[in-house]
């Protein structure tokens, strides 16, 4: 079995020999996968294979020897030892045999100088340097050491000396020990020291923090220092505020380090953590950087690989090439220079210090060349107030020149600085600036800052604030989720939601016919058979009432024959008369049809004030007729194309959203190349195309007070806010968050929005405009009465002519004329406008006594009086009889007639 298993690592040396590409071997405790993956991304970065070897107990010699020699078989280029503990003693024994570089990463209490290995760790005499002069310029005249047992003091050990009875100065020692340190700190606390040196490993920190915490020893008179460079990479928010002062130091230097920022996202990729670069921890740090030193190495000294037997004890031979290499090149790494003594050991390690305060983690100083240099004074966090601490800086904010957010300054004058801006967001921060005592100077920026999926980087503001380049970003920043994993934002000053922005549908006017839309169809139609029935109804009813029946010549007293009103066009004309609300001559006598008529009367009131009522609203009703009203509608749509900004959050709204219809929307614009640069371009294209933008609501507020011709179709997709960018964990973000909340108080951020939405630039112009078209009925709204008057008119006219032509052909039938005749006649008579009593013609060749015409005269005209009086029937004709008899009537008519 064994046999087995070493010819498959020999196969398995044998394809990583023939493959080239240089192993690093890793040696680690079976649980330490944080470092196991460190190993992993780093050889990744530097296209190296990486062979782990996990020991499954700490301090187990054999197991480790056995797993250095399995390294060797597989021709590693050197190995990189976690484990640091009792082992490494062998590990180096052996990699010195093999001549295979060997690279630790923790300080081992067992170390001699005759040990050959590199230790990245900075050396315990850093430690105790760095330790002496710090105590010395925080002035303590007594301190506890606490340190973890296992573990040696041998980084603090020179501050023992310190111990100075005659001088006062006082140095206490405690150790802990097991999980529960309270015991021991309860003790310390006993002893009235306040100030604290801790040398724990950095996993224990929380722990020791946390329990010190519950033993009361974390308020506003005690300090601690933190001697392992791992503090800060800790979560120390909880003991921001609350008094206790403490100091570590910090390896990298995180603001300038790009190669750090790699390496994280990498690391993060390979862990599945969402770690920053100031989470990282030393060790991590420490193994990319022994990486970098054989990729370095590799790079200078031509060696191949080689797989190395340790029972035969054969040593590769490039193996102190390296090594001496990597001894004496200067390589820069995550943890700065790497530099190292004759012994391997690291030299002229440079630390940043750094004190915990309310206004988060502040850099105080620097340990570099053996020199501490301190650049802020030694303070009491009770003097870092927290008003004070923005104050009299200047800040770099970024900002894009998006309206109205800001704008670059129209002037005549050659503008310099932040003067040639303005905007709601150049208003805003001035104001925060003047309650914070700030100063700041603006950069544009037009990419906000997205999150590559692929190569996980930041862009854009978001980037330039991770990077340190930008202290703030403030123009229409949307909080989103992505992009907080990477900054921190402020309280949100304005809120939003994505829109539609669309071209206004010309507004159509009324239909000409609208005033008959106040009443449905089914009104109407029922109206017109109520009249018709009525007009039956009267027709009966007036017939069976005996006082209907009238004498047509009232000069006669007994009268042949009576006569009824009720015609069918008698009826229909009173029915029409009440309907228009005008009356008419026709008025029942008898008590049914007046019965009839009044509740007729009474059922045309209600109906006409209805529609009086409702006509006006129905004429001003300008209808817009939008070619879809909601976002489903805009996708069903083959003819409007529509579009984003290419980067922000409307897009990625679209790109990440669960709903299937966005989704496919955003793979269509995205297609179509839809997506737009800047919200200028999009709004022109609304403007001038048949054109949908997907829009944020404030900004479409902004553009629709200004371009009357569009509006926002429809509600928001979503919800969200802006707010102001800054980098995480920023000490500002409280504060500003405060302003902010003070401005809102007190409306000046409404105010602002006021000014800038609604006054400057253009603004109010389409309220005005949409007022003075809201007052006036036009002639576009009274088309409809007009044409049915016009067709009225014309109908009357055509009638009246053929009524005209009939009477003249019939004439000229009785008269024995031509047709011609009696029309030229006809028309002559009536174009002279002059009298109103009409002679009735006669043919010149009828011939006959005078008596005898008048006779056949009044015959006719009796006819036509009857039909007169059956048509037109007035009360007065009712009231006033005549005793003459019909022939003397037509007598009186004949002489009154002028005959030509
Ligand atoms: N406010 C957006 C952002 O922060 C930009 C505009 C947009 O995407 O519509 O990314």
């Amino acid at each position: 079995m064994k046999a087995v298993a070493k010819l498959f690592v020999f196969v398995l040396c044998l394809e990583c020999l023939f493959a080239e590409t240089p192993i690093i071997g890793g040696i680690f405790d079976y649980d330490d996968m944080d470092s196991k993956a460190a190993l992993l991304a780093s050889a990744k970065r530097f296209e190296f294979a990486a062979s782990i070897k996990d020991v499954s107990r700490r301090g187990a010699i054999l197991e480790t020897s056995e797993l250095v020699c399995q390294l060797a078989q597989e021709g590693v280029i050197g190995i990189i030892d976690g484990t640091s503990g009792r082992s490494t003693e062998h590990v180096q024994a052996i990699c010195d045999v093999l001549e295979l570089p060997l690279i630790v990463l923790q300080h081992n209490d067992l170390y001699t100088r005759n040990w050959s290995l590199i230790n990245l760790y900075p050396s315990p005499t850093a430690f105790n340097m760095v330790l002496e002069k710090l105590i010395a310029a925080k002035n303590w005249h007594n301190f506890t050491i606490i340190y973890e047992k296992g573990h040696s003091m041998i980084k603090a050990q020179d501050l023992l000396k310190l111990s100075n009875p005659i001088e006062k100065e006082a140095v206490s020692v405690r150790e802990l020990s097991g999980d529960d340190y309270r015991e021991v700190l309860i003790n310390a606390k006993h002893s009235g020291y306040v100030n604290f040196v801790v040398d724990c490993p950095s996993n224990k920190i929380e722990e020791v923090l946390l329990q010190a915490q519950q033993v009361d020893l974390m308020a506003d008179e005690h300090s601690y220092i933190f001697i392992t460079p791992d503090l800060f990479s800790v979560d120390l928010a909880r003991y921001r505020y609350g008094g206790v002062n403490m100091t570590g130091f910090r390896l990298t230097n995180i603001q300038k380090d790009e190669e750090l920022w790699d390496f994280t996202a990498r690391y993060n990729e390979e862990t599945g953590y969402s770690l920053d670069p100031e989470n990282m921890k030393t060790k991590i740090l420490l193994i990319h950087d022994a990486v970098k030193m054989f990729s370095k190495a590799l790079s200078k000294v031509a060696a191949t690989a080689a797989s190395l037997n340790c029972e035969l004890y054969e040593s590769w031979t490039y193996g102190s090439s390296i090594f001496n290499f990597m001894k004496t090149n200067k390589v820069q790494g995550l943890t700065r220079s790497l530099l190292f003594d004759g012994f391997g050991q690291r030299t002229n390690v440079v630390f940043d210090i750094l004190e915990l305060t309310p206004a988060g983690n502040q850099t105080i100083g620097t340990w570099s060349n053996n020199e501490l240099v301190i650049s802020r004074p030694i303070v009491s966090n009770a003097e870092i107030a927290e008003e004070t601490i923005m104050k009299n800086k200047t800040f770099k904010v970024l900002i894009s020149k998006t309206g109205p957010y800001a704008f670059v300054k129209e002037s005549s004058q050659k503008l310099e600085g932040n003067d040639r801006y303005e905007g709601f967001t150049i208003d805003l921060i001035e104001k925060i600036a003047d309650i914070l005592g700030f100063s700041y100077e603006f950069e544009v920026e037009t990419d906000y800052g997205t999150l590559d999926p692929v190569t996980k980087k930041w862009d854009g503001m978001v980037l330039k604030l991770r990077e340190e380049k930008a202290d703030f970003a403030i123009c229409d920043f949307t909080i989103t989720a992505e992009r907080q994993s990477g900054i921190d934002f402020s309280t949100p000053f304005m809120s939003l939601g994505v829109g539609i922005l669309y071209k206004e549908p010309s507004k159509q006017p009324p239909e000409m016919f609208q005033f008959m839309a106040v009443f449905s169809d089914e009104v109407w139609y029922n109206m017109v058979l109520v009249q018709s029935a009525l007009g039956v109804v009267m027709i009966f009813v007036g017939r069976i009432s005996h006082k209907e029946w009238q004498n047509p010549v009232p000069c006669v007293e007994q009268p042949e024959e009576l006569s009824n009103q009720f015609s069918l066009a008698n009826s229909v004309w009173l029915i029409i008369g009440s309907v228009m609300q005008q009356g008419s001559e026709i008025a029942p006598i008898a008590l049914a049809p007046r019965v009839i008529t009044s509740v007729w009367w009474f059922f045309t009131m209600v109906i006409v004030a209805s529609y009086v009522g409702t006509l006006v609203a129905f004429l001003t009703i300008e209808k817009n007729v939008m070619p879809f009203q909601t976002i489903e509608e805009l996708y069903a749509h083959k003819s409007i194309s529509y579009g984003c900004k290419s980067k922000g959050s409307t897009k990625q709204f679209f790109q990440d959203s669960s709903n299937p219809i966005y989704q496919k929307m955003y793979e269509k614009m995205r297609r179509k190349g839809w997506l737009v640069q800047d919200n200028d371009i999009g709004v022109d294209l609304v403007e001038n195309s048949t054109y949908a933008f997907f829009m944020e609501s404030t900004s479409i507020e902004y553009v629709t007070e200004r371009h009357c011709d569009l509006l926002q179709i429809g509600g928001l997709l979503d919800s969200k806010s802006y707010g102001i960018g800054m980098k995480k964990g920023s000490p500002y973000k409280f504060l500003i968050d405060g302003a902010l909340i003070k401005l809102k108080e007190t409306g000046e951020i409404q105010k602002l929005k006021d000014i800038w939405w609604k006054e400057k630039r253009g603004g109010g112009k389409c309220g005005e405009q949409r007022k003075d078209d809201d007052q006036q009925l036009g002639m576009k709204h009274m088309m409809g009465p007009y044409v049915v008057l016009g067709v009225g008119c014309c109908i009357g006219i055509v009638i009246s002519t053929l009524d005209m032509l009939w009477g003249v052909f019939k004439r000229s039938v009785k008269y024995k004329t031509t047709f011609k005749y009696e029309l030229i006649e006809e028309l002559k008579f009536a174009i002279k406008f002059n009298g109103d009593i009409k002679p009735v013609k006669r043919p010149p060749k009828m011939s006959g006594s005078v008596e005898a015409l008048a006779e056949e005269e009044a015959k006719d005209e009796v006819r036509s009086l009857r039909s007169i009086r059956s048509s037109d029937t007035n009360k007065t004709h009712h009231s006033h009889r005549s005793r003459h008899s019909s022939s003397s009537l037509s007598v009186a008519f004949a002489r009154r007639r002028d005959y030509s």
